[in-house]
């Protein structure tokens, strides 16, 4: 059993996803407004957030930007809800973090298909995870167990996709590798994927493991490569 948060204002959506879910053997919380989401994360733990980008309040790009922000939420896969024509709010979502999407109006099947895929891969990485080992360079650790990263005291709020990245070239210094090779090993052939794609991953990743970013090298002509470190 997994525990959902849908963030969404429309009652009849609301009604459709908690009666699906429900009959999945799901928990499922609905929040009507994106600060009543956000409220229900810091009470409650969740797997997975549906994510309505229309909100009566906070537009869902705000929220999902909090949660990311957030080193408790960004590691939860977020599911955006966009209304049908909304290509520039897909790439902005997806650049801030979220996992996949749906348009409006969605085939609940189709839904109920990605939300799956989005569980079982975060249980799959946490069981795999176990069997990886952490990675100490001078004060940035990275911990594949509890999929997280730490700057001396601080947890730094990587998203699951920019913890991945990070661990694949930590674990790999000094070799380069090109934007699509990195892509296809986070495993994310899914969503909407172009080469800009891993740069905002790796701008967002270089922001939140300073002084640490230093060792992320931009490659001309290639890509990106972890410096050597002992
Ligand atoms: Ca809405």
């Amino acid at each position: 059993m997994s525990r959902l948060l849908i963030i969404e204002d429309e009652p009849d959506i609301q009604t459709l996803l908690r009666y699906n879910l429900e009959k999945d053997g799901h928990m499922v919380m609905v929040a009507g407004t994106g600060n009543d989401g956000l409220h229900e994360l810091r009470r409650h733990t969740f797997d997975l957030v549906l994510l309505d980008l229309m909100l009566p309040d906070r537009d869902g790009l705000d929220v999902c930007k909090v949660m990311r922000a957030d080193a408790n939420f960004a590691s939860i896969p977020i599911i955006m809800v966009t209304a049908k024509g909304e290509e520039s709010d897909v790439v902005l979502g997806l650049g801030l973090g979220a996992d996949d999407y749906v348009t409006k109006p969605f085939r609940i099947k189709e839904l109920m298909a990605r939300i799956k895929v989005r569980l079982n891969r975060n249980r799959d990485d946490a069981s795999s995870g176990g069997e990886r080992r952490r990675l100490q360079i001078e004060k940035l650790v990275i911990d594949p167990v509890r999929h997280r990263v730490t700057v001396g005291e601080d947890l730094a709020p990587v998203t699951l996709t920019e913890f991945k990245l990070l661990y694949f070239l930590a674990s790999h210094p000094g070799i380069a590798y090109g934007r699509y090779d990195l892509l296809d090993r986070l495993g994310d052939g899914d969503a909407v994927v172009t080469d800009r794609t891993i740069d905002v991953h790796v701008r967002n990743l270089r922001n939140k493991i300073r002084p640490y970013d230093r060792y992320i090298e931009t490659v001309r002509g290639v890509g990106y490569r972890f410096t050597e470190y002992q």
